[in-house]
């Protein structure tokens, strides 16, 4: 009887001792809004609060559902839904021009628990077409839908269906005008240099059940012809989640980021070469790459929460929380003091 009580009070003892010393599941955040030439001496003190502002937005809104213990597919949703409603980001409102002067606009989702994952490609009338994506994961049995049928399939899921025109922006329209008269004077299409090319927004989190998801919305180059689609549509491209190593949301000049399959390749060499996040994202985007031309960066999450952000291009705006609830904003290659 003595030594049953006995090994009783043990089981009491050490289930009190491992709860107390047993972490909270952390959860982490962080995303983007493109990285391109982005220069000091071209944002206006007013402009360069106005896309820090949004960015946090963007970032506490997702964080605030992740800490509600709401699935990593909300908070990514929710982030990059404020940064498509925002004219200063090139994906739903304020999407660069196709060379016809239209909006083509390109999503995915990806869930590193189920390794589920939804695009869309090339629609031009669904409101979020990051929420497209998550309808294509959730309720279709195929990875992406483009164009006519995409929108068709949005439409019948209840998503909220615009006018093209209603992603127009004066700025964009100017950008527009200023690339189709450097490709028609130079006799050269598809060139697209700098910022023409740059701009897209994405998420990725680690949510309290452990999932890591990642999420990216664009509008893709501007003055793109013939259907153009880049990477951020393209699981293992653009967007890339699996639990087991990381998630990763790209942005930069969306061939190579194609050829180079850049999402999946980082969290490959976290995988199976067993380096961290930090190491094999560096790796990717400052020696690969660079190397390859291709411009651009990622922000990217591992499965203890730890975020990467690297960059080879002069900025990227970009935000995070991290796994110990501390928010930071970058846009250079510092992260700002907040
Ligand atoms: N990667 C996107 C594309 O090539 C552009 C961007 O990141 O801004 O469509």
């Amino acid at each position: 009887m003595k030594t049953w009580l006995f090994g009783v009070w043990i089981f009491v003892g050490l289930s009190v001792v491992g709860t107390a010393i047993a972490k909270p599941t952390p959860v982490a955040i962080v995303v983007h809004g493109g990285a391109g030439t982005i220069l000091k001496e071209n944002l206006t003190p007013e402009l360069e609060q106005a896309y820090k502002q949004t960015l946090r937005d963007a970032v506490e809104a997702g964080h605030k559902l992740l800490l509600q213990g709401e699935p990593g597919e909300k908070a990514v949703i929710a982030a990059i839904q404020i940064l498509e409603t925002s004219p200063l980001f090139n994906a739903g409102v304020g999407a660069v021009y196709t060379w016809e002067g239209e909006h083509e606009l390109d999503a995915s989702i990806m869930h590193g628990g189920s390794l589920n994952a939804g695009a869309v490609a090339g629609v031009k009338t669904i409101r979020s077409p990051i929420a497209a994506a998550l309808a294509v994961m959730h309720q279709s049995p195929h990875v992406m839908l483009s164009g006519k049928g995409a929108q068709l399939f949005a439409q019948e899921q209840g998503l909220e269906i615009v006018d093209n025109s209603s992603f127009d922006t004066e700025r964009r329209k100017q950008a527009l005008e200023r690339a189709k008269a450097r490709m028609l004077g130079a006799g050269v299409y598809g060139n697209q240099q700098g910022n023409e090319r740059f701009g897209t927004v994405g998420a990725v989190v680690l949510d309290k059940q452990g999932n890591i998801v990642s999420g990216t919305s664009t509008g893709g180059m501007t003055a793109k012809r013939y259907g153009r689609i880049g990477d951020s549509p393209v699981i293992g491209a653009g967007t890339w989640a699996d639990n087991a190593s990381c998630g990763v949301s790209a942005t930069g000049h969306g061939e190579f980021f194609i050829r180079y399959h850049v999402a999946a390749d980082i969290c490959s060499r976290v995988k199976y070469q067993g380096v961290s996040l930090i190491d094999a994202a560096d790796t990717v985007i400052n020696g690969v790459l660079k190397a390859a031309g291709g411009d651009g960066g990622v922000i990217a999450i591992d499965n203890q929460g730890n975020i990467a952000t690297p960059f080879n291009s002069p900025g990227m705006y970009r935000a995070k929380i991290d796994k110990n609830g501390k928010l930071a904003v970058g846009i250079y290659k510092a992260w700002e003091k907040e």
